[in-house]
């Protein structure tokens, strides 16, 4: 079918002001000389740094990792004053971008895509919004997150509680906890960070925790300006480091097998890391196969444990908090958790043992009868993940093909960016691409769909990846996570925290080194993963 280039309302649109579609948007005005339009559903551009304003909420990357690298000048004049950045801090710094790159102009706030469909005769995006509004593009770029999609679960009597409910994914400005009887379900990155912060202001905490976590301090701290001017002198090292690394955190990676060490050595390298602080570290700066040889993630499990049973006084508290399953959840670290259950007003309920009942009107009850009487109840229950926020949308490519119906067994996408029947729509972000420290490898993969773009733009046609190489893509994520011990727990990661999910791998698991190196290679052969349908070749 002919494909005639049609004047469309803008070159491109992009979804999402978090930090994937802030970046997409200046790389495809400043760099590329394209009309952009992008929308946010919310109120504020910052993404995740919009939305997690709860209490304790911060990044887990270290904050001279956790930003852009594209604009060095701002490299050398942000702040680096602690080890890691609080939630304001990270959203005053992605308002800071937009506001220094004059980005503002080009996003719509308040404005949530409800669906696009691709218009084959005329190669264009027709993107409806919720405000009633519908553009056309060339190019639609969903930067929408794999974290943004809130899951709330449907508990019986859901909606039922009379005091304050909050989830931790909508927090609300000025919310006052203190002196209040607050219940918190959810024990992952966000719960444990929520009940650290708050543990000390409340009248009485009670976490409802299903599953017992792994957690390692954080080691967070204030950054010395010596430290900091060394850091800015060595970023192009820094971030070179980075880029050539697996999970793209700034540690350094062991490339030691745990076994091949004696007992004592193992503990000597576990107390180094539980000491400097980091879950990344701990996981993949101890040894190198934590993650992939179940007995080098045992002795990583127990000394974890043996922490654990060391800074919860009360046995049987200890007991509740100990988990027994693999170490192979996406590492945790904290500021401080499991010491709060050492506090007179915190108390762990174990969902495991004695499940959640019913939420009610005066609280939460358990399955031993006993109703647990709160002021405020906080949902840290975490997302639908990955997809979770293309499930909603009425998204339809080639042939009327809706994205639903071609993710029906399980998202599936081409080195995280692009899916097969859906001409000139890129992800940043999307399913099967690298599990790291994130903002590193949105810059790698903004910079690759630029290029792509830009082939198109070149050709006046439509880009598409081939089937062939979307499904030996996902074939290779599966085949390398399986390698690993994640998918032997239930998580996020694989879509096992979505009753009725399927679950399937969803990322990269050989890290952002080799998956650049996949990239690179791809650019050199000329896009041989993607069609090119030019008006010439097609009419
Ligand atoms: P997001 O920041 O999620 O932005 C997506 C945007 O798309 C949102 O603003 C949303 O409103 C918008 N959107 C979605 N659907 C629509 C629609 N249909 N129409 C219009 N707009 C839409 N990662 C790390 O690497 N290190 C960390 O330390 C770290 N800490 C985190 C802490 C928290 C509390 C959470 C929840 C996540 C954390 N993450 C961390 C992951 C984090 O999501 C990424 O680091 C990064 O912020 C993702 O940016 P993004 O732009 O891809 O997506
Ligand atoms: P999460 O890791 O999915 O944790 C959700 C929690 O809610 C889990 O403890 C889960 O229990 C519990 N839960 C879910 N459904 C439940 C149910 N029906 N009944 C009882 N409990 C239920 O979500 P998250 O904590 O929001 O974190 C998601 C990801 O966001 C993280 O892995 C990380 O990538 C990112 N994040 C990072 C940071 C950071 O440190 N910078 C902070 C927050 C978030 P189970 O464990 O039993 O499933």
């Amino acid at each position: 079918m002919a494909e005639t280039p049609t004047q469309t309302d803008y070159d491109a649109v992009v979804v999402g002001a978090g930090f994937a579609g802030i970046y997409m948007l200046y790389k495809l005005r400043e760099e590329l000389g394209l009309s952009v339009r992008v929308f946010d559903k919310a109120s504020g551009v910052g993404g995740t740094w919009h939305w997690n304003r709860y209490p304790g909420a911060m990044s887990d990357s270290h904050t001279h990792v956790y930003c852009y690298s594209f604009d060095k000048e701002l490299l050398q004049d942000r702040d680096i004053t602690t080890k890691y950045v609080k939630q304001p801090q990270v959203l005053e710094y992605l308002e800071h971008v937009v506001e220094r790159h004059d980005l503002a102009k080009d996003i719509q706030l308040n404005t949530g895509m409800t669906g696009a469909s691709f218009d084959e005769k005329g190669g264009v995006w027709h993107v409806r919004l919720d405000t009633g509004e519908n553009v056309t593009a060339r190019f639609l770029v969903t930067a929408i997150g794999l974290l943004s999609q809130r899951n709330l679960p449907d508990f019986p009597g859901l909606g039922s509680f009379a005091g304050e409910s909050y989830h931790t994914g909508a927090w609300p400005e000025g919310v006052d906890l203190t002196g209040k009887r607050v219940g918190v379900i959810g024990t992952g990155s966000t719960g444990i960070q929520v009940i650290t912060e708050v543990a000390p202001i409340v009248d009485h905490l009670t976490v409802f925790q299903r599953s017992p976590q792994y957690s390692v301090p954080s080691g967070n701290g204030p950054v010395t300006p010596e430290e900091a001017a060394r850091i800015k002198r060595d970023y192009d090292k820094i971030w070179a480091g980075v880029r050539d690394s697996m999970v793209a955190f700034g540690v350094e990676e062991s490339t030691t097998p745990a076994m091949s060490v004696s007992a004592e050595e193992r503990r000597r390298v576990f107390q180094e890391a539980w000491d400097k602080g980091n879950g990344f570290r701990y996981m993949f700066g101890t040894f190198c196969d934590i993650a992939t040889d179940p007995e080098a993630n045992e002795e990583a499990a127990a000394f974890v444990r043996s922490k654990i049973a060391e800074i919860v006084k009360d046995p049987e508290t200890a007991r509740k908090l100990t988990p027994t399953e693999l170490y192979a959840k996406r590492p945790l670290c904290d500021s401080g958790y499991f010491e709060q259950f050492n506090r007179d007003n915190v108390e762990v309920v174990h969902l495991g043992e004695t499940p959640l009942e019913e939420i009610v009107s005066s609280g939460v009850r358990t399955a031993d009868g006993v109703t647990h009487e709160l002021d405020v109840l906080v949902y840290a229950t975490g997302f639908d993940a990955v997809d979770g926020a293309y499930k909603v949308l009425d998204l339809h490519g080639r042939g009327g093909k809706t994205m639903n119906d071609h993710w029906g067994s399980g998202p599936t996408a081409y080195m995280g960016v692009a899916t097969h029947d859906f001409p000139n729509l890129f992800m940043v972000l999307g399913p099967h691409g690298p599990f790291t420290n994130l903002p590193p490898s949105i810059e790698v993969q903004v910079d690759w769909i630029a290029d792509i773009i830009t082939k198109a733009q070149e050709a006046g046609g439509t880009v598409e990846v081939t089937k062939d190489a979307e499904d030996s893509w996902c074939q290779i994520c599966h085949d390398l996570a399986h390698q690993t011990v994640f998918p032997k727990v239930d998580s996020w990661i694989f879509g096992a925290n979505i009753p009725g999910k399927p679950q399937v791998v969803t990322f990269y698991m050989a890290g952002l080194a080799a998956y650049r190196g996949v990239l690179d290679e791809q650019t050199s052969n000329g896009y041989t993963a993607f069609e090119i349908r030019t008006p010439a070749a097609t009419g």
